[in-house]
C-alpha cells in the first residue's frame, strides 16, 4: 500500500470516528431535550462514548499480545485502523527477521562448507567460540567439547600464546605442522575483524610444500649435478694454451669466459639452496674488522684500481651469525658496487651504529643507479636491469637474492636507495639482538 492512500484511510477512520461521537452526543442531546434532562442524557452519552473507547483499547490490546494474531476486524473506525497499522507493522518485522535469519545460517553454512579452517576466538578470555567443519581434520578441534575451550590449550604444539600476544601485529605461521597430524603443514593466520572477536583462519598447504620441496630438491640436484662436468670441463680448458694454436686464442678465451660464468651460476644456486634448506644458522661471533678487511681487498682486486674504494668502521662492535654466510652477502653487494660504476667512480664500504642499539652495513656507490620501478624486484632471483650489463659484469642475477635470504635468516633487512646516474647505497640493518661487543685483543693487529 503507498504511504499516500494509508493516509487518506487514516484521515478517513479519524473523521468518521469524530462523526459517530458528535452522533452519540447529539442523540444523546436530543432524548436529553426530549425528557427534559438534557446534561444528564449528555453525561450519560458520554460516558457510554467513553466506556465503547476503553472496550475497543482492550481488543486491540489482547490482539496484539495474542499467540495467533487474529485478522482485524473489519470495520471503518479509529481503531480498527491502528489496528491493521499494529498488524502491518507487526508482519513486517516478523518478514525481515525471518529475511536475516536464512541470511545468517546460508552466511554460516558458507563458512561451515569452507575448505579452509575456521575458528573465531573472543580475544579477552582467549576461548574458542565457534568453528567450522574443517577446523575438526585440519586443527583437532571437537564439538562440542572446544566451544568455550582456552585456544593455547587445544592447539597445544603451536606458538598461540605468543601470537595471540602480538595480536594485530601477528605475522602469518606460513608452514607449521597441524597439531592434529603432524604430517600435515599449515598456513595460519589471525584476523582481528571487531574488538572483542578475532577470526583464525588455518589453510592445509600440505601440497604447496611439497611442491615447493620438490622445486628446491630438483634445483638443487640439477646444480649439484652440472658441478662436475663443469668442473671438468673448466680443467681442460684451462690445460689449452692458445699459443699453440692462435687462431683459437679469442675463441678459448670466450669459451673460459662462459664456463668461469657457468660454474659461478651452479655455484650461486648452490648456496641459494642451502640457504633456503635452513631455518637457522650458526651463532659465532663475526669479528667485523677483518671481513671490512676482506671486503676491501676483494673490492681492490674486482677493481683493479680504477675505483676509489674507502672503508669505515665507527661502529666499533662485532655481529652474532654466520660468518661465512654474511661474507658472503656483504660481499656480493661489493661485488656489484664495482660492477655496476663506470672507472673513476667511488665505492664507500660503512660499519656504523644505529640508533635503538642495532648497526648498520651500507655499501655505497657512484655508478648507474637503479630506476625506481625497479626497486622493489631488484631482489628477486636473476632480476636484472639490464641483462647485457648484468652478463658483461660476469653476474648471475642472483647475488642479492642471496644477499636477502642471508640478511633475513639474520633478522636483518635490506634496504635500497638509488637515484639513477647518480648511484645507489645497499644497507643491512641488523637489530641489536645481533650486536656483539667487540674485544679489541680478538684482531689486535687488523685495521680496516
Ligand atoms: P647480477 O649478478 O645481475 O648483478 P644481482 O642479484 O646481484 O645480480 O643484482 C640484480 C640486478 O640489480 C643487477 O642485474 C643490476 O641490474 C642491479 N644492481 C644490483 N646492484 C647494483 C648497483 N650497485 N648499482 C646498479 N645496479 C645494481
Amino acid at each position: 500500500m503507498t504511504r499516500g492512500r494509508m493516509t487518506l484511510d487514516i484521515r478517513t477512520a479519524w473523521l468518521r470516528t469524530l462523526a459517530q461521537l458528535m452522533l452519540v452526543l447529539a442523540v444523546g442531546l436530543g432524548i436529553g431535550l426530549l425528557i427534559d434532562r438534557p446534561w444528564h442524557a449528555l453525561t450519560v452519552a458520554a460516558l457510554g462514548v467513553v466506556a465503547w473507547q476503553y472496550w475497543k483499547l482492550h481488543g486491540v490490546l489482547m490482539r496484539l499480545t495474542a499467540r495467533q494474531r487474529p485478522r482485524p476486524s473489519a470495520g471503518g473506525g479509529a481503531w480498527n485502523e491502528l489496528d491493521r497499522l499494529l498488524l502491518r507493522g507487526q508482519s513486517d518485522m516478523r518478514a525481515r527477521k525471518r529475511r536475516l535469519l536464512t541470511m545468517l545460517r546460508a552466511y554460516r553454512a558458507a563458512a561451515a562448507a569452507l575448505p579452509d579452517a575456521v575458528v573465531v576466538i573472543e580475544r579477552n578470555r582467549q576461548r574458542v567460540l565457534w568453528f567450522n567443519e574443517a577446523a575438526t581434520p585440519l586443527l583437532g578441534l571437537q564439538h562440542p567439547q572446544h566451544i568455550e575451550a582456552s585456544v593455547v590449550g587445544v592447539l597445544q604444539p603451536l606458538p598461540m600464546a605468543s601470537w595471540l600476544a602480538a595480536g594485530r601485529n601477528a605475522e602469518p605461521m606460513m608452514d607449521v605442522p597441524s597439531p592434529a597430524d603432524p604430517a600435515r603443514r599449515l598456513s595460519l593466520r589471525l584476523i582481528p575483524y571487531s574488538d572483542e572477536l578475532w577470526l583464525l583462519v588455518a589453510r592445509d598447504v600440505t601440497k604447496l610444500m611439497r611442491l615447493e620441496q620438490m622445486r628446491r630438491d630438483f634445483v638443487a640436484n640439477v646444480s649439484h649435478e652440472l658441478r662436475t662436468p663443469l668442473t671438468v670441463i673448466h680443467g681442460y680448458l684451462e690445460m689449452l694454451d692458445p699459443q699453440e694454436q692462435p687462431e683459437w686464442a679469442p675463441m678459448l678465451a670466450e669459451m673460459q669466459r662462459q664456463s668461469q660464468r657457468m660454474t659461478q651460476l651452479v655455484e650461486d644456486l648452490l648456496t641459494l639452496s642451502r640457504l633456503e634448506a635452513r631455518d637457522t644458522l650458526p651463532q659465532e661471533h663475526v669479528a667485523m674488522a677483518p671481513m671490512l678487511a676482506t671486503l676491501r681487498r676483494e673490492a681492490e682486486a674486482l677493481s683493479h684500481g680504477l675505483h676509489r674504494i674507502s672503508v669505515h668502521d665507527s661502529a666499533n662492535i662485532d655481529l652474532h651469525g654466520s660468518t661465512q654466510e654474511l661474507h658472503s652477502a656483504f660481499s656480493n653487494l661489493v661485488s656489484n658496487a664495482v660492477r655496476y660504476t663506470p672507472s673513476g667512480g667511488e665505492i664507500a664500504i660503512d660499519f656504523a651504529m644505529e640508533a635503538g642499539g642495532g648497526a648498520v652495513l651500507s655499501v655505497r656507490d657512484s655508478g648507474y643507479g637503479i630506476p625506481e620501478a625497479h626497486l622493489p624486484r631488484i631482489t628477486e632471483r636473476f632480476y636484472r636491469v639490464s641483462t647485457s650489463r648484468s652478463r658483461e659484469s660476469g653476474g648471475t642475477g642472483l647475488g642479492l637474492a642471496i644477499a636477502k635470504h642471508v640478511l633475513g635468516l639474520h633478522g636483518a633487512r635490506l634496504d635500497v636507495a638509488s637515484q639513477v646516474g647518480h648511484g645507489s647505497t645497499f644497507s643491512c640493518h641488523f637489530g641489536p639482538e645481533r650486536v656483539y661487543p667487540r674485544d679489541p685483543s680478538d684482531y689486535p693487529d687488523t685495521t680496516p
